[in-house]
């Protein structure tokens, strides 16, 4: 039998506030345990919450790149369950009234399918043509985040620093229909938010959670099927594997005949599996009530404006632009407008050189190779950009060859001299 997958994703997602969102301790990363709390993040009796004005407007920040509709009333409610690294015994989220709801963002798919491992990296050869397909935001709504559970041998620790920090939590809807299609969502999200800089989006850090739902259903069936919701994963391609692995599990399933049931599932990395946890919880099972602490109050549009005045170029239209300005291929220009300080190196380069396509050429090549291999980022390259330029106008005017400047490449980024020196 042909089964389609379907799949949406929920992402957590750490704002970069200086202070946690309903009190003023810190949010730094790395801190001696339990020295940045206060009695409202650790849900002493009597303390109360007053919303971090910033968390608001970077949530609203991401509302609208998502391209979504902003709540005019922001409300916060309770979610009611206990567990040891929740103090209050319940979370100040939103739930009938997120802070923003029905947004879009594009994926891009190369066709055919499977021919990349990395959408976000990086090769020269794959010239192929792009699909688009929007992917349905269902809703954004502010959260705080827990503390966090450290388990021992016999014993468990808890650190509070991470009680009270932002979250903001973006949710799809199903629309996703293959393990690389959440893979590219994840991709083109973090780009985004990494062009508005309200995250760190570091995954292994834990500033970016993401759970993947996934369910199968028989080709041309329009319901969907019962699904499973995958945690723990800690890397976009851990999530890739995850959902694929569930994806055959499902299907196992299903060929014996059996029911898929509906449940909470962690990947394990380690043995490559998703295992179960919990079964699922309901949403009337966290009784949720408005939060009595937190007076609900109107959204002012001149905050709107002044977010959307703030907001900078972001991925497609700075795709479009250097499809025209720079005459790159679609190919091309996602790639370069893919990550945000790659894009500023590409045009800082294009301004000193006429050959744009030879400066994507040689980022997608021998630099995007070296990067990987060293694990550093475009902006920690020794590599300026008008270093770049020079040794390409040296291979046009024939003072060297191409065979010669990969050699050189790697001699300018070793000691930082500039290639006619060289
Ligand atoms: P829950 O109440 O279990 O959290 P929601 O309906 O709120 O479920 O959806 C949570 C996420 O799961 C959303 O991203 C949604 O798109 C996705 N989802 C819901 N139902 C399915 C399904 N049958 N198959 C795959 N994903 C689903
Ligand atoms: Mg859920
Ligand atoms: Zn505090």
């Amino acid at each position: 039998m042909s089964y389609e997958i379907v799949i949406g994703l929920e992402v957590h997602l750490q704002l970069n506030t200086k202070s946690k969102v309903f009190c003023g301790c810190s949010t730094d990363f790395g801190s001696e345990p339990n020295t940045q709390t206060c009695p409202v993040c650790l849900g002493f009796p009597g303390s109360l919450p007053v919303l971090n004005r910033k968390a608001l407007e970077l949530g609203a920040k991401v509302a609208i790149a998502l391209n979504c509709e902003i709540a005019k009333k922001i409300r916060f409610d309770r979610k009611n369950y206990f567990y040891p690294d929740l103090p209050k015994d319940y979370q100040i989220s939103q739930f009938s009234q997120p802070l923003a709801q029905h947004g879009r963002l594009s994926i891009e798919i190369l066709q055919p399918f499977g021919l990349q491992d990395e959408p976000s990296g990086i090769n020269t050869e794959k010239n192929t043509p792009m699909v688009q397909k929007k992917i349905q935001i269902r809703r954004v709504h502010l959260e705080e985040d827990t503390g966090k559970l450290f388990h021992q041998k016999d014993s468990s620790l808890i650190d509070f620093n991470r009680s009270g920090i932002p979250l903001l939590e973006i949710v799809t809807e199903p629309d996703m229909n293959s393990p690389e299609e959440a893979y590219l969502y994840l991709t083109a999200l973090k780009s985004i938010l990494e062009y508005i800089d309200v995250s760190d989006c570091n995954m292994e850090e834990g500033s970016l959670r993401c759970d993947a739902n996934i369910s199968l259903r028989k080709k041309g069936d329009t319901a969907l099927g019962t699904k499973t919701e995958i945690k723990n994963m800690n890397s976009f391609k851990g999530v890739k594997a995850a959902l694929e692995y569930e994806a055959r599990r499902q299907m196992d399933s299903l060929e014996k005949g059996r029911r898929i049931i509906q449940e909470t599932r962690l990947y394990n990395a380690e043995k490559g599996v998703t295992e179960p946890m919990r079964s699922k919880e309901e949403a009337h099972d966290y009784r949720y009530f408005p939060e009595p602490d937190l007076v609900p109050f109107d959204f002012e549009e001149s905050l709107l404006e002044n977010i959307g005045k703030d907001m900078p170029e972001l991925p497609e239209p700075k795709k479009n632009r250097f499809i025209k300005d720079y005459r790159l291929s679609d190919y091309d220009a996602a790639i370069m407008t893919s990550d945000k300080d790659l894009a500023a190196y590409f045009e800082k380069c294009a301004a000193s050189y006429e050959n744009p396509k030879t400066i994507a050429n040689w980022l997608m090549g021998d630099i995007s190779a070296y990067i990987k291999e060293k694990g550093v980022s475009i902006k920690d390259l020794n590599l300026k950009p008008e270093s770049l330029s020079g040794m390409l106008k040296m291979i046009d005017s024939g003072v060297i060859t191409g065979k010669i400047a990969k050699t050189l490449l790697i001699e300018i980024i070793q000691t930082g001299k500039d290639p006619e020196k060289l």
